[in-house]
């Protein structure tokens, strides 16, 4: 009996002829039989168009010659991507942590594509909306600022440009801040911030310009529903769309943020590989104050707490939540920056709530209490007087409990690969993790050790 590759062995991209109604006939060691679905061709087939799979792609676009093909189930954006922040600051990583080679990686890389774009005579700020305002990590307490101190000096030694301000030169430098006793700030000024709408849809741009060439084709608004295995190798070879079915003829790639775990149990329940992928969605609310003059910051900010608040279930005051916020292991931690378009962004809220994303008023009156406390003029402020220019922002974090994203081949179906599950640090993780996969997928030297990214030993 025909494996599946054999079925179409000429098949090039953007031929009349690459897209008809195919059978594909049950082998031995494929499980789905696909019956007349449209057929594409593609040398890696990318699911999710979030910052990940569409940096993925733009990787493999330019760093090699094969064609690329991007799903998703809706578009770009419509995942956590397009709620993010947009920071991509190293002043509340940790040097010598797991994912520290990574950030740090990928800080690099970031830095020289807001270079690239420069050099092609264009403007980073309007393109991403890259700042390069420099990061304020604060604290309140004693025992705050001597963790920062510390911080600061790690930094120092990791090779990033990092000071500690005490409390006169923090109030220099962010005016608006109130700053109390015990105030004091870890800083690096080379930390920069991005808009992730602007960036995303830089990155589409870029990567459709290889359409022409063939090389390059996206598919959108059509959710995946299963692979295809193929051949007695047990690899995929397929997936299978609502309304298409895409061969893979190299890798097919899984950037499907927080909806990676129930998506690929689904999709590998009735084989016999074991695959348990922890992530889950985390819930985050933003708000964001369009046109509001009663606040400039100079800097991006966070509240030192943030460091513990993203790895762990801190709780904020709870008495002012409602008691079943408990069993979400709600955390309100206070963020701010200013974007591309003079907008300011607080933040941030993290809780367990399914996939649920509606907005939660009671979050959004946290958040604009915590900001308060650090910023005096807001606290003046009903948040019923802001409702004009009030915009609220929710996403689902990709959460991995072991604080660390997944990116790796599947054992046992060594042409399927996870990139899933960087929860609040995907935007400035995501050049890193592109570089990861395509170095993975051709076989090439890695800049930054994979090894604690494994699929195997967390999620089987
Ligand atoms: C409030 C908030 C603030 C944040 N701020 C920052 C920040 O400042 N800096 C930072 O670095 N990170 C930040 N993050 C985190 C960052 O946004 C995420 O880590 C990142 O966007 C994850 O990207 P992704 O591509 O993995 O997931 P997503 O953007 O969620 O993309 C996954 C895609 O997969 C698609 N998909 C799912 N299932 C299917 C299917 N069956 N078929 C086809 N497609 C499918 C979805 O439609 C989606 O488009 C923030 C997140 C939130 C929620």
């Amino acid at each position: 009996m025909a494996s599946a590759s054999t079925f179409c062995p000429n098949q090039t991209l953007n031929s009349p002829g690459n897209c008809f109604l195919y059978q594909w006939k049950k082998t031995r060691s494929s499980r789905t039989e696909v019956v007349g679905s449209s057929y594409q061709a593609f040398d890696v087939v990318i699911i999710g168009a979030g910052i990940i799979g569409l940096t993925i792609a733009r990787q493999f676009l330019i760093g090699s010659n094969l064609s690329v093909a991007v799903v998703d189930k809706a578009v770009p954006c419509s995942g956590a991507t397009g709620a993010g922040q947009g920071y991509l600051w190293m002043v509340h990583k940790t040097p010598g942590s797991e994912t520290w080679e990574l950030a740090m990686r990928s800080h690099t890389l970031w830095e020289m594509l807001a270079e690239s774009v420069r050099d092609q005579g264009l403007n980073p700020l309007a393109e991403l909306g890259w700042r390069k305002t420099g990061s304020l990590l604060v604290s309140r307490t004693h025992a705050e600022s001597d963790i920062l101190k510390k911080r600061v000096t790690q930094l120092s030694e990791a090779g990033l440009e990092a000071e500690y301000l005490s409390r006169d030169d923090l109030r220099k430098e962010e005016p608006a801040l109130s700053v109390g006793g015990d105030s004091g700030a870890a800083f690096v000024p080379s930390d920069s911030q991005l808009d992730a709408q602007r960036t995303v849809a830089f990155i589409e741009k870029a990567n459709r310009q290889f359409s022409s060439k063939g090389r390059y084709a996206e598919f959108y608004h059509d959710p995946v529903k299963c692979i295809v295995r193929s051949g007695s190798s047990g690899e995929v070879g397929a997936v299978q769309t609502f309304m298409n079915t895409l061969h893979s003829r190299k890798a097919v790639i899984f950037a499907t943020g927080c909806w990676t775990g129930s998506l690929m149990h689904d999709l590998v329940r009735s084989s016999e590989i074991e695959l348990d992928v922890p992530v889950r969605p985390r819930k985050g609310h933003l708000l964001v104050l369009e046109n509001f003059n009663s606040l400039k910051l100079n800097h991006g900010l966070m509240e030192a707490g943030y460091v513990n608040h993203q790895t762990a279930t801190l709780r904020p005051s709870i008495s002012e939540l409602e008691p079943s916020d408990e069993g979400r292991n709600l955390s309100v931690s206070m963020t701010a920056t200013m974007d591309a378009a003079g907008n300011l962004v607080l933040g941030s809220s993290r809780e367990f709530a399914g996939f649920n994303t509606e907005v939660d008023d009671s979050i959004i009156k946290h958040i604009w209490q915590r900001a308060g406390e650090f910023f005096p003029k807001l606290s003046e402020l009903p948040l019923s007087d802001i409702s004009n220019c009030k915009k609220v922002r929710i996403g689902l974090r990709p959460y991995m409990p072991d604080g660390k994203p997944v990116i790796g081949a599947v054992p046992g179906l060594s042409n399927l690969f996870l990139a899933a599950g960087h929860e609040g640090g995907g935007l400035s993780m995501a050049l890193g993790t592109a570089e990861m996969v395509v170095d993975m997928v051709l076989g090439q030297p890695r800049k930054v050790d994979n090894a604690p990214f494994a699929v195997q030993g967390r999620c089987c």
